[in-house]
């Protein structure tokens, strides 16, 4: 099976791109594994799960919290779980950053792999080493920077994701095409969803280039001390909405793209405001929302990137160039 290896500050992680489920056999051969997952990927694809101990979680981001971390913890010592046990993550986002949060901690860190389910997952949420929990509303508050050893891609596991969910993961292409990649952004402007749901060959294409796009990112810049900021580009007011107002983390992100973008042209002069908002609309997610100013503000004074009085805003000086900028957080209410 063809692979290819990706080095990080601690680790080198495997990439199985255009791989089946069953070549998991073929990773784990000595290792005692177990599968984490949840009941609605369990029970979309039960028969892949036949040989394997699998942990099933309760589906959402709800269940993304330390209360989900005791119970698989159990789990795994009633498993009878050692330093030799793979965690394998089979899921969308929610999954894989529990899985590698747990196997993070778990006897002090065993290793874990990823096999992801949802679009999102497979684009940004596996890749990178963030695994974490979130607490009450504040997202991922909890959490470390580790690398998984594989990941395995097998987007035949997505003919039962539902559309709601497609669209939620090309938030963050989009994402991914306004920081980095502006001929990524021609070419989805050009096709469509449906387009990429039936063209198989140029959907695995896309997958990749995101895949390694965030890979690039992140290996320059591991620990977030620059570059790696600039993935949280719509994250900002995303993150304050997402948990607040219950909506799908690509819905949350794309209010806050088209917010950034807004921002970009009054403070950068950036120009394609309009463009990019046209190519969220597109991929159907939304571009604006209702929101509390005074709640929103509290919930950024939790923001993992403020700094004092500030908070530091990705904005874009055109699509494929995004910087990052200090902005006080009163002037930034004035702007919500
Ligand atoms: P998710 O894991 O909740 O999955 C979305 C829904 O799709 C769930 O109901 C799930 O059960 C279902 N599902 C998953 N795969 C399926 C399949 N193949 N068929 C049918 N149903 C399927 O959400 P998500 O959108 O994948 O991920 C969002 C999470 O990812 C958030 O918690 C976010 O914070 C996190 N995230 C993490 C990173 C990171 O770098 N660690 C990056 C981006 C997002």
């Amino acid at each position: 099976m063809p692979v290819q290896k990706y080095s990080f500050n601690h680790q080198s992680v495997n990439y199985y791109f255009d791989a089946a489920f069953v070549d998991l056999k073929k990773i784990v051969q000595k290792q005692p594994a177990i599968i984490i997952t949840d009941e609605n990927v369990f029970a979309a694809h039960h028969k892949r799960f036949k040989s394997w101990k699998t942990i099933v979680l309760k589906a959402g981001e709800a269940y993304k919290v330390q209360a989900t971390v005791d119970s698989i913890i159990s789990q795994l010592i009633e498993l009878n779980a050692d330093r030799d046990t793979l965690l394998i993550g089979v899921g969308g986002g929610v999954v894989t950053d529990i899985t590698g949060y747990v196997a993070s901690i778990f006897l002090r860190g065993i290793s874990f792999g990823f096999v992801p389910t949802t679009v999102l997952a497979m684009v940004d949420a596996s890749i990178g080493g963030k695994n974490g929990i979130d607490v009450g509303m504040y997202k991922n508050m909890v959490g470390t920077i580790k690398q998984p050893h594989f990941l395995l891609f097998d987007t035949a596991l997505l003919k039962t994701l539902p559309d709601q969910q497609w669209r939620n993961g090309f938030a963050e292409i989009i994402k991914h095409a306004a920081i980095k990649d502006e001929v990524m952004s021609k070419e989805l402007k050009e096709n469509s969803l449906k387009d990429y749901q039936k063209n198989k060959e140029a959907f695995k294409q896309l997958i990749k280039r995101n895949a390694l796009l965030k890979t690039k990112v992140v290996q320059g810049d591991e620990f977030e001390k620059g570059e790696r900021k600039l993935l949280n580009f719509g994250h900002t007011l995303g993150h304050a909405l997402e948990n607040q107002y219950n909506l799908m983390h690509g819905e949350a992100v794309s209010i806050g793209m088209a917010f950034a973008a807004n921002l970009s042209q009054k403070m950068l002069g950036f120009k394609q405001a309009p463009k990019l908002i046209t190519l969220i609309q597109k991929y159907g997610l939304p571009t604006e929302a209702d929101y509390n100013k005074k709640k929103v503000v509290e919930m950024l004074l939790a923001d993992k990137k403020r700094e004092g009085d500030s908070i530091n805003f990705i904005l874009l000086e055109k699509i494929g160039k995004a910087v990052i900028k200090k902005i006080p957080l009163e002037q930034l209410y004035k702007q919500l």
